[in-house]
């Protein structure tokens, strides 16, 4: 029995010290990351002081808007720019100025980057070629097992203009994965595919991304591709980090206006109010908040920005507190859901119901935003006062 208690013992210490390291280790590192580029004499600031620590095996996105950097932060990783300040770690080694080839990483591009003249066999064995010392056999080997993982074996023998846009990534991803690096960059890989297609691929490169546990630093512009893919996701503007987290985190408690609008489709609604004691003061509706509420404000400014997501307004049928009584203008049914538009104060908000309900134009309605669903932003700063709880999202195996 002694034994037994100390062998626990012993393990549990064990446990505890690998869970510190890997809580800890952060297999790539970017510390104060910046990259500023050299514009006719104007500088232009790409990457501000970035700092993120991606987790081994991880799938980390990097998503925002056009022009905020995540192509440079890409590309920095990888080699291909060099930083202006600041550190790239790599399993805790300063890689900063290490040459590409040097770095251990692979990358797959937008536009694919095949060679035209070659074979696809040629495309995906051209890496190992030029990098090992590996025989013709093993390559061949290598190139054959690639294939079948991929499932692109009777390709082998086709040039890249024989193949449709999704067989043609497929060979993007099979030249970055035989070089089993130590993480992989993608910049984009699915954006020249039609919408069915990029759903696919998505799962499969999640699939093959968790199979392999390679570590990956996926860039998109596209916050559905972000939300489902990534383990966590980073979101940036103007060169500068808003928010890490994973998904729903990001969803349910954004930092900052920025990010509630940007995570989310459709976006967030956002209504301009005043704070006044216990109610919020828009030109056309009072909000009564509770204690709760009021507490969360006490060193927000007077002037804030309400925020609601169109799948937390309620459509109520009769007067309820708080219910804003408007008209439905225009109706948008989708199938699974259905989109209804209308008017607060001259501005458009959206509102999304279930699919299985019906919403005619033209429907005089009484709006209501659950005082639970309700965001409200610091209207000087951005920053995020009140948020929804994230314990609100139900285990659909518990409920
Ligand atoms: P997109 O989604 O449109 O590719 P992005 O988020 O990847 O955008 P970057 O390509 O990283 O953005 O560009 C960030 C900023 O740096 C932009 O203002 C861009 O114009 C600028 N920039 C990027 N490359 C250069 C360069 N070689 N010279 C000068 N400015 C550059």
């Amino acid at each position: 029995m002694r034994l037994c208690a100390g062998v626990d013992l012993l393990l549990q210490i064990v446990n505890h010290v690998v869970l510190e390291i890997s809580d800890t280790m952060g297999r790539l590192q970017l510390n104060d990351l910046t990259k500023v580029f050299d514009s006719g004499g104007n500088d232009i600031v790409a990457v501000n002081d970035l700092n993120l620590d991606i987790r081994d095996g991880e799938l980390l996105v990097l998503v925002g808007p056009s022009g905020c950097g995540k192509s440079t932060t890409l590309r920095c990783i990888a080699g291909l720019e060099r930083a202006t300040s600041g550190q790239i770690l790599l399993y805790d080694r300063d890689i900063t100025h290490l040459k590409p080839k040097e770095r251990q990483m692979a990358m797959v591009f937008q536009n694919y980057a095949l060679y035209p003249h070659m074979s696809v066999r040629k495309n995906i064995g051209y890496g190992l070629k030029i990098t090992t010392d590996l025989s013709r056999e093993e390559r061949g080997q290598r190139v054959e097992e690639t294939a079948e993982l991929l499932e692109i074996e009777d390709l082998l023998d086709k040039k890249p203009s024989d193949l449709s846009g999704g067989q043609q990534q497929r060979v993007a991803l099979g030249r970055a994965i035989i070089r089993e690096p130590d993480v992989f960059l993608m910049d984009e890989p699915l954006s020249n595919l039609d919408a069915k297609l990029r759903t696919t691929m998505r799962t499969e490169i999640q699939q093959l991304q968790q199979d392999m546990g390679i570590t990956t630093i996926y860039v998109t512009h596209d916050q559905t591709e972000a939300m489902t893919m990534g383990d966590r996701i980073a979101i940036l503007d103007g060169g500068e980090l808003q928010q890490v987290g994973e998904p729903l985190k990001c969803y349910h408690q954004p930092t900052n206006q920025f990010v509630a609008g940007f995570i989310g489709s459709p976006s967030m609604n956002f209504l301009p109010v005043t704070h006044d004691g216990e109610t919020l003061e828009h030109d056309t509706f009072t909000y009564t908040i509770s204690t709760e509420t009021v507490d969360s404000l006490a060193d927000a400014s007077r002037e804030l920005t309400l925020g609601i997501r169109p799948e937390h307004i309620q459509l109520a049928e009769s007067d309820r507190g708080n219910a804003i009584e408007t008209t439905i203008q225009v109706v948008e049914p989708m199938g699974e859901v259905t989109y209804g538009y209308f008017e607060i104060g001259g501005e458009t908000y959206t509102v999304s119901i279930d699919g299985e309900y019906r919403m005619e134009a033209g429907t005089q309605v009484d709006i209501v935003f659950p005082e639970e669903k309700i965001h409200l932003f610091d209207g000087r700063t951005g920053a995020a006062v009140k948020n929804t709880k994230l314990e609100a999202v139900a285990d659909p195996l518990q409920v």
